[in-house]
C-alpha cells in the first residue's frame, strides 16, 4: 500500500535542491541582496509533486504506457508505420519492447546530430523478455520462428537474459505477440519506464551449490505485477535480479534491487537485499539495506522497493532519475526505514553479507553434474550474436538429448540442462558445430558487446562485428593464454554491454587516427571488477584508440599482463 502524503519520509527536494546549479548560487547571494531561488524539487510524487517537469513525465500522465498494445492491434498494424503518433513511437511502444531501430548507413558523426526521426528506420527492435533466462524447447523454437518470418533471422542474447529481434514491422507485430504469448513469452514492460526482465540464476533448482531457489520468487512477481498499472510509471527503468547461486551470477551489484542467496544462523536460506546499482554516464554499486528476506516474502519487499522508487524517485531530469540517485541521498539506513515504515509496515530481519565466491567464472560454462546427478552444459555464443536457424537448432539438440530447459546468461550465453551423463559429450559436440563452445577460449567467453550502431539510435561506433572479430584475432594471437579477462564493448557512453566493471572496458566513441582523421574508436577503462573487489575501471587518461588499433592493443595489454602479474593477481588488481 503506498503511504499518504502526510506520513511520508519527507521531502529530499530540499537536500536535492541545495544540490541544484540554482540553489548553489543561492546560496552565494549576499544576504537580503535577494530572495533566495526556490528549490524546484525533483519531481517526487510522493511529497506534491504531480506536475510533470519533462516531456517524459508529460507523455506518462496523459496516457499510461501499457495502453498503446490496443492502439497497435487496432490502429498502427493496419495503417503502418507514418501513421503512428510520435509520443507512441518514441515513447510508448517501449513498454512493449519496442523501440525504433537506426536507419542504415547514418555514421556515428550524426549520432546526437540528427533529430531523433532522421535517425529512424521503419522497423523495430523487439526485445522478448525471459525472465529468469528460462526457456523450454517450444519456447525457444517460437522465438525461433518469430525470428525467421519477420525478423530477417536476427537474434541476439542480451547481457540482461533477453532475445533482441530486429527488422520487425509494425505490420507484423500482433501476429508475434500471438506466436509468443502462445508459448508463455512476452514483450510486456522489456523496455520504458517500468520493472525490467527480473534476472534470475540459469541454474536455479538444478545447481549442487545453491543456496536457495529464487525460481518461485521470480514467478510470483511476474505473475503479480509485470504489466500492472501499479508500476508501470515509473521515474525511470527498474532492473531486478534474484539468485540463490553463491556464483553471484546475476551482476547483483548493478541491478536497482537484487536478492542474493545467503543462510542466516538462525532463519536458514534466504536472501541478502541489494539497492540502488546501477551503471551508465553515473556508475553506482548497490548497497546492502542489512536485511534477510525469506523466499515467500521476496515479492512484497519487491514490491515495497519498487513503490518508494515510484514515489520517491527524481522525475525532474531524466539523468538522475534512476532509484541510485535517491539511494546516494538516502543511505541504506534511511531507505530501510521508509521501506519498513511505509511499505512493510513491519520491522525486516538483520542478515548477514554474501560471502564471495572462489570461482574464477561466475558464467556457468562447461559441463556441470547437478543435483538430481544429471548434468548442465554451457556454451559461448560469439558476444551474444545468434539466429533464428541457430535457435531452432539449439532447441533441436537439446529435445533429442532428453532436455526442455534452455537458459539465456547475463553474459550472453547458453545453457542446457538436465541432459543424462552418456549424452553429454554428444551434447557438447553438437554445440560446437553451430559455433556454441562448452570450452572456449578466455576471449570468447570473456567478451561481450551491445548492439551498438547496426541498429542503436544513440550508437557511434559498431560494436558487435568487432567484438567477435577481437576474439578471433586473440585467439590466434594468443593461443596459450588462459587467464579469466572480461573484455566489454560499448557502441556509446551508455553501459549496455557494463564497460565500467569490465577488467577492459571499451566506450565507443570518435578519435582522431594518426592522420588526423576522425574515425571509430574508443576509450578504454581497466580495471574493473565485480564482487568483493567490486569497482569501476579506471578511464585510461588520454588513452583512446581507434578500431582498427584495437586487437594491437589489447593483445600488449595481455601480453604485459600476463608478464607482470604476481602469483594469483587478477587483472583487475
Ligand atoms: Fe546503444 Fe550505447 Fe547501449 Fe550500445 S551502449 S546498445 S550503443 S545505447
Amino acid at each position: 500500500m503506498a503511504p499518504t502524503p502526510e506520513s511520508r519520509a519527507g521531502d529530499t527536494a530540499g537536500s536535492a535542491g541545495a544540490r541544484t546549479p540554482g540553489a548553489r548560487a543561492a546560496g552565494t547571494r549576499a544576504a537580503g541582496s535577494r530572495r533566495p531561488a526556490r528549490p524546484r524539487g525533483e519531481g517526487q510524487w510522493a511529497v506534491g509533486h504531480r506536475e510533470p517537469l519533462n516531456a517524459n513525465e508529460q507523455f506518462k500522465k496523459d496516457d499510461d504506457g501499457l495502453n498503446v498494445r490496443r492502439r497497435i492491434e487496432t490502429i498502427y498494424a493496419h495503417t503502418g508505420f507514418d501513421s503512428i503518433d510520435g509520443n507512441d513511437l518514441r515513447g510508448r511502444m517501449r513498454w512493449w519492447g519496442l523501440y525504433t531501430q537506426r536507419k542504415p548507413g547514418i555514421d556515428g558523426g550524426k549520432t546526437g546530430v540528427l533529430e531523433p526521426h532522421e535517425l529512424d528506420d521503419k522497423y523495430f527492435m523487439l526485445r522478448v523478455r525471459i525472465d529468469g533466462g528460462a526457456l523450454n524447447v517450444a519456447q525457444l523454437r517460437a522465438v525461433a520462428e518469430v525470428s525467421r518470418t519477420y525478423a530477417r533471422g536476427t537474434a541476439d542474447i542480451t547481457d540482461r537474459q533477453n532475445i533482441q529481434l530486429h527488422w520487425v514491422r509494425i505490420e507484423d507485430v500482433p501476429a508475434i505477440w500471438e506466436k509468443l504469448e502462445a508459448v508463455g513469452l512476452s514483450t510486456t514492460e522489456a523496455c520504458g519506464d517500468t520493472p525490467r526482465v527480473i534476472l534470475g540464476s540459469p541454474v536455479a533448482g538444478i545447481a549442487e551449490d545453491e543456496i536457495i531457489d529464487g525460481t518461485p520468487a521470480i514467478e510470483e512477481i511476474t505473475r503479480r505485477y509485470i504489466g500492472n498499472p501499479e508500476f508501470s510509471n515509473l521515474p525511470r527503468k527498474f532492473k531486478s535480479a534474484v539468485s540463490g547461486s553463491p556464483l553471484h551470477d546475476v551482476v547483483h551489484e548493478i541491478n536497482d534491487i537484487s536478492f542474493v542467496g545467503v543462510v542466516h544462523p538462525e532463519h536458514g536460506p534466504g536472501f541478502d537485499l541489494w539497492v540502488g546499482g546501477g551503471l551508465s554516464t553515473n556508475p553506482r554499486l548497490a548497497e546492502r539495506l542489512g536485511v534477510w528476506v525469506p523466499l515467500q516474502d521476496v515479492p512484497e519487499v519487491w514490491a515495497g522497493v519498487i513503490g518508494i522508487f515510484r514515489d520517491y524517485g527524481y522525475r525532474r531530469l531524466r539523468n538522475r532519475a534512476r532509484l541510485k540517485f535517491l539511494m546516494a541521498d538516502w543511505g541504506p539506513e534511511r531507505f530501510r526505514q521508509v521501506l519498513q515504515d511505509e511499505y512493510l509496515h513491519r520491522e525486516l530481519v538483520d542478515g548477514p553479507a554474501p560471502a564471495e565466491p572462489d570461482a574464477r567464472w561466475r558464467d556457468h560454462l562447461g559441463v556441470h553434474r547437478q543435483k538430481d546427478g544429471r548434468y548442465y552444459v554451457g556454451a559461448a555464443t560469439r558476444v551474444g550474436r545468434t539466429n533464428a536457424d541457430l535457435l531452432a537448432k539449439v532447441a533441436d539438440l537439446a529435445e533429442a538429448h532428453g532436455s526442455d530447459r534452455i537458459r539465456t546468461t547475463v553474459e550472453q550465453n547458453l545453457l542446457v540442462l538436465d541432459i543424462p551423463e552418456n549424452r553429454v559429450d554428444s551434447l557438447v559436440a553438437g554445440l560446437a558445430e553451430l559455433g556454441l563452445h562448452a570450452k572456449p577460449s578466455p576471449f570468447r567467453r570473456g567478451t561481450m558487446a551491445c548492439t551498438g550502431i547496426e541498429f542503436c539510435k544513440l550508437a557511434i561506433v559498431e560494436t558487435k562485428g568487432r567484438g567477435g572479430d577481437l576474439i578471433d584475432e586473440l585467439e590466434r594471437r594468443l593461443p596459450d593464454f588462459d587467464e579469466p579477462v572480461t573484455i566489454n564493448l560499448n557502441g556509446c557512453p551508455n553501459a549496455c554491454a557494463r564497460i565500467q566493471v569490465a577488467d577492459i572496458g571499451l566506450k565507443g566513441q570518435l578519435v582522431m587516427d594518426a592522420d588526423g582523421n576522425q574515425v571509430e574508436g574508443f576509450q578504454v577503462h581497466l580495471g574493473g571488477a565485480l564482487g568483493l573487489s567490486a569497482g569501476f575501471g579506471r578511464k585510461v587518461r588520454g588513452l583512446k584508440v581507434t578500431a582498427s588499433e584495437l586487437p594491437d592493443y589489447v593483445e600488449r595489454l595481455l601480453r604485459r599482463y600476463r608478464e607482470e602479474r604476481k602469483d594469483g593477481e587478477r587483472f583487475a588488481e
